[in-house]
């Protein structure tokens, strides 16, 4: 078993070299180096647990957004690595991950898994905290071209979320499309890499940006 989670950090930048968007970050080790690296980025930031044994980080009590300024980030580093501790006194910290704020948007999922008959396979569907409960999923088995892609954004019962509903202004479905390409291209390159999920990618009127990466290798 030599499965291990890649750092959101590692992801972000996995993903990154394939074209997707993600935040502006900096990992820091200390209350005072939190501060700093708010400052450098632009408040309002968010802050993160980076712990290898913490896959749901908001569980932990390991994710603070809206941290506005450098007293807020001393406190939201302490408030952090402290729950983080009581959460799983194991857990080796490797510090916080302190990311740009994205402004919100529709939250959806794209993932990856390999099935053992079938192999790698995408996912995509609604994110946020209502995945669950939802389950409004697509799926296919690699590879995919851009009719498939285009099928599968279409496919999922909130599609209407994204191509405008009742008055809204519809998402950046292109924006979308170019990212599921990139991100399958990602998984059938990347051979060691087992199993990701994106959760949240955050779709707006114009672009995307993904806020979460969670990467398996093996
Ligand atoms: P978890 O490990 O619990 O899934 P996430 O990294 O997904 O933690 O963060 C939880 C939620 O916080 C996300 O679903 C998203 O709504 C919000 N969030 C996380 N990162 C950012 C960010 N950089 N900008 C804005 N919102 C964020
Ligand atoms: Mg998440």
């Amino acid at each position: 078993m030599s499965e291990r989670m890649l750092s959101e950090a590692a992801g972000y930048q996995l993903l990154r070299d394939f074209g997707v968007p993600a935040p502006k970050f900096k990992i820091v080790k200390s209350a005072e180096e939190a501060a700093k690296a708010g400052a450098e980025i632009g408040y309002p930031v968010v802050m993160k647990i980076v712990s290898p044994q913490i896959v749901h980080k908001s569980d932990a009590g390991g994710v603070i957004v809206g941290v506005t300024g450098k007293d807020a980030a001393r406190d939201a580093y302490n408030k952090i690595v402290e729950s983080a501790k009581a959460y799983n006194p194991d857990a080796q910290i490797e510090g916080i991950i302190v990311e740009e704020m994205a402004k919100p948007g529709l939250e959806l999922i794209l993932g990856g898994k390999t099935d053992p008959a079938f192999g790698k396979v995408i996912t995509f569907g609604m994110g946020g905290t209502l995945v669950e409960l939802m389950k409004d999923v697509t799926l296919r088995i690699l590879p995919v071209d851009e009719d498939d892609i285009r099928t599968m954004v279409t496919e999922i019962n909130a599609y209407p979320l994204i191509s405008g509903y009742r008055g809204m202004k519809p998402k950046d479905e292109e924006a979308l499309v170019e990212i599921i390409k990139s991100v399958a291209k990602f998984f059938e390159e990347s051979e060691n890499v087992k199993e990701f999920d994106i959760n949240p990618l955050r779709l707006y009127e114009e672009g995307a940006c993904a806020v979460d990466a969670r990467i398996i290798i093996d």
